[in-house]
């Protein structure tokens, strides 16, 4: 890493309370050493929890305390209250665990009125493979409803701010960034008084009718991992650039999409929810044998996986306008992720053992990997411009001289949960929120020093021009490219799709 004098980075929040930060992996690895850059803390109030302490060293170089535990679900409440009551102001919990109850984490957390945040909503462990749950009780859009009745039941209170890293995340805000860029380029009236700031708008109502009036039909969370490694992925083995764990228990969880009022049908395979927002649809397979055309600047077209994701569904919903009750409005929008190399050979030899998962795992970190970026981004389609990708394209390279203990795939995440973070501490009081819902320019500009190129591009690749891999869908709808049933690539899969 390149030296940087440490009174160049800017302090963008002081906090005198305990920090307990959950799971020390990938993510927490890369987060402690932002917290400590950016956050006026006291080192000696942050402690770090994780059962595994081959990375114990790291916590006490910082001057942190490390404490070897599994938090459960029997003991989370005697393990974490006395930590998140021990000083005098409120306390901040980071989860940044697999298996680990977001929801649980949370009501604690409000008892004790501490602030909160997460990378996604995380359940007990068992969930994913839990044999008596159906399809739709394994869904994103269950842990998602169960969060938003927590909310109903208990508004306001400590702020809480849930799934918070790149995606879901930073693409939230990267959506409504990418909407002000299109509503500039259209020059289309943002339609907001004037004399609000720069035309932006300034509720869900009016973010929703803005997109509405650009005539965007959905959104990819279209991503390109190239990071690649020195040394190729050995048999038997689950190489990723982050959580092994969290992508395999995604990607057996039913695909889920954000499902848009243009889609004329719902597929063969989709099945609508009974309850709740009902801003999703979820597909009777999994993600990891669902994959999709999509685009991003670096490949061109490209065939991803649409592996379910809470910012499929809450971008959905937060975007919808209703008229007298009636969905008039609505985006799809879905994940298409194209993992770094090795993880989709993971893939495929993870199908081959019948989804056994392999026997070892490989997070690929900052020392592994020879080059590559990850090129991370939402894709707006079906507007007079066609489509318009707005990302960030980190290389490994310029993460290794920006942060410490992290891959660009980590720095993106990271990043997000610090911005997370200093919302939090501005804004103490917000209860129980989305990523969607705070304040998105200030997000950005924290995170922005570490997004590498954040770039804008046009382009006029629709799912009909097909990719290298799936070529032209059979059946096309010509007329309207951006339906979703041009976008899923149908081929025939064997048993793998009755594997969810
Ligand atoms: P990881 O697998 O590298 O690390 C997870 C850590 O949690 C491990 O160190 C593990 O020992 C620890 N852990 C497991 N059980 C625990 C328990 N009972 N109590 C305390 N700690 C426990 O994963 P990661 O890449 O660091 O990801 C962490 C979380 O962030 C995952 O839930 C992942 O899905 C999520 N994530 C979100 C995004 C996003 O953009 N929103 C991106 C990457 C990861």
């Amino acid at each position: 890493m390149s030296e940087r004098n440490p009174s160049d980075w800017p302090t963008h929040a002081r906090f005198g309370g305990s920090i307990v930060i959950i799971g020390f992996g990938s993510i927490g690895r890369g987060t402690l050493p932002l917290i400590q850059r950016h956050i006026g803390c006291d080192a000696a109030r942050i402690t770090v929890i994780d059962p595994d302490d081959d990375d114990r060293d790291l916590v006490e170089a910082a001057g942190a305390t490390f404490r070897s535990d599994a938090i459960t679900r029997d003991n989370h409440r005697d393990l974490l209250l006395p930590l998140l009551t021990a000083g005098d102001g409120p306390a901040f919990l980071v989860n940044l665990s697999v298996d680990v109850s977001s929801l649980d984490l949370i009501r604690l957390c409000r008892e004790a009125g501490a602030l909160y945040i997460d990378t996604v909503i995380e359940p007990w462990a068992g969930f994913y493979t839990d044999p008596d749950l159906s399809l739709e009780q394994r869904s994103n859009y269950a842990l998602r409803e169960g969060l938003l009745a927590l909310r109903r039941s208990q508004p306001g209170g400590p702020t809480a701010v849930t799934c918070c890293g790149a995606n879901p995340g930073m693409v939230s805000w990267l959506t409504k960034q990418a909407l002000l860029n299109l509503a500039a380029d259209l020059a289309v009236e943002s339609g907001v008084e004037s004399g609000t700031e720069a035309g932006t708008p300034q509720t869900r109502r009016e973010w929703a009718a803005l997109m509405r009036r650009l005539g965007v039909k959905g959104i990819h969370i279209a991503e390109r991992d190239t990071q690649r490694a020195r040394t190729p992925k050995p048999a038997g083995t689950f190489v990723n650039t982050w959580s092994v764990e969290g992508f395999i228990a995604e990607g057996l969880q039913p695909a889920e999409l954000g499902w848009g009022t243009h889609e004329k049908a719902l597929p063969p395979e989709g099945r609508r929810h009974k309850s709740g927002c009902r801003a999703a649809i979820f597909l009777k397979q999994p993600g990891a044998t669902t994959r999709v055309r999509s685009w991003a600047p670096t490949p061109g077209g490209q065939v991803g996986f649409l592996v379910t994701h809470n910012e499929s569904i809450s971008i959905a919903d937060y975007f919808t306008v209703r008229e007298d009750g009636e969905i008039v409005y609505r985006p799809t929008c879905h994940y298409a992720y194209r993992p770094c190399d090795d993880a989709v050979a993971s893939i495929q030899e993870f199908g081959e053992r019948g989804w056994l998962p392999q026997e070892r795992e490989i997070i690929l970190d900052e020392a592994d990997i020879v080059d590559g970026i990850d090129e991370l981004g939402v894709l707006l389609y079906g507007h007079a411009k066609n489509a318009y990708w707005y990302g960030s394209q980190l290389s490994i390279e310029e993460t290794r001289a920006l942060a410490p203990h992290q891959n660009a795939t980590g720095l993106q995440v990271t990043s997000a949960v610090l911005a997370g973070m200093v919302w939090a501490l501005e804004n103490p009081n917000a209860g129980i929120v989305e990523a969607d819902e705070v304040d998105f320019r200030r997000c950005l500009e924290i995170q922005r020093p570490y997004l590498g190129p954040v770039v804008g591009v046009y382009t006029d690749w629709t799912p009909l021009d097909g990719c290298d891999e799936a070529g032209r869908p059979e059946n096309a709808d010509t007329s309207d490219p951006w339906q979703f049933s041009n976008v899923i690539v149908r081929e025939s899969a064997g048993g793998m799709r009755h594997a969810a």
